[in-house]
């Protein structure tokens, strides 16, 4: 089983770096920025064997180019629909990575929504879900559809509900602010956003979070619950019917009127 830890980059994002028992070889996720990378491989004196990505976006790929340059032989794995420079394992549906230093493997989802292409990377009770499912949130929709962010959120909700969610970026606060003026009255939010303070307030990273949470607490999967029909409907202004009618206005009120 891997060992995985965050490394923060920019102003929110996480690298996750997996470890593997005794082996100095690892992988990380999503290197938007090669310099904590690099200085984090060299004080703990370890070796990179493989960068996993999920989508094209500079935040997650903007340290591909160096770290190759540092680990030449370095397997780097992405999504094989999306525009990604130094992609030596392009990847779709249902693919396999199986990291030659490891004994676990990685199944490949396409989860488009976000951008076109976008995948996650699931492991035995863990999901690399890159800008798809953020805790208490979801990431925004560039270059896919609202259907298709619908359907992926819905894949994942599927997950056993023990599934650890490991997403890219530390955005739970502002989001559990959202999911809290789309249902005031749910303790679970109000729980989750006081815990989530504590965490942060001590320097430590909100995520990965748990799916059974996430289905107390994340509007964006709680789409059926009424409550959050009711009130994606007065913020639309009209009634809502479907799963992708309901998420698209979940969606645009929180990037009109919330961010
Ligand atoms: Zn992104
Ligand atoms: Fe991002």
């Amino acid at each position: 089983m891997f060992n995985i830890t965050p490394t923060p980059a920019f102003a929110d994002n996480y690298i996750w770096l997996l470890k593997s028992e005794q082996n100095p070889e690892v992988a990380v996720v999503d290197p938007g920025d090669a310099t904590p990378v690099l200085e984090r491989l060299q004080s703990e004196q370890l070796s990179l064997g493989a960068i996993l990505i999920t989508h094209h976006h500079h935040d997650h790929t903007g340290g591909i180019r160096r770290l190759k340059a540092a680990f030449p032989h370095v397997r780097v794995y992405g999504p094989a629909d999306e525009p990604i420079p130094g992609i030596t394992h392009p990847l779709t549906e249902g693919d396999e990575v199986q990291l030659p230093w490891c004994s676990d493997s990685l199944r490949v989802f396409e989860i488009p929504g976000h951008t076109a292409g976008h995948i996650a990377y699931a492991g035995d009770g863990l999901l690399f879900c890159g800008d798809t499912l953020f805790a208490g949130g979801c990431g925004r929709v560039f270059d896919g559809t609202m259907a298709q962010m619908a359907a992926s959120l819905q894949r994942i909700a599927q997950l056993p509900e023990e599934t650890l969610l490991y997403c890219a970026h530390e955005y739970t606060q502002d989001n559990l602010g959202f999911a809290q003026l789309v249902e005031p009255e749910n303790q679970a939010i109000a729980a989750r956003q006081e815990a989530t303070r504590m965490m942060r307030s001590q320097g430590q990273p909100s995520v990965p979070s748990l799916l059974s949470l996430e289905l107390k607490t994340n509007p964006f999967l709680r789409t059926q619950n009424p409550t959050v029909i009711a009130a994606a409907e007065q913020w639309a202004k009209k009634p809502l019917s479907g799963n992708v009618a309901l998420f698209s206005a979940l969606r645009s009120w929180k990037d009109r009127d919330y961010d």
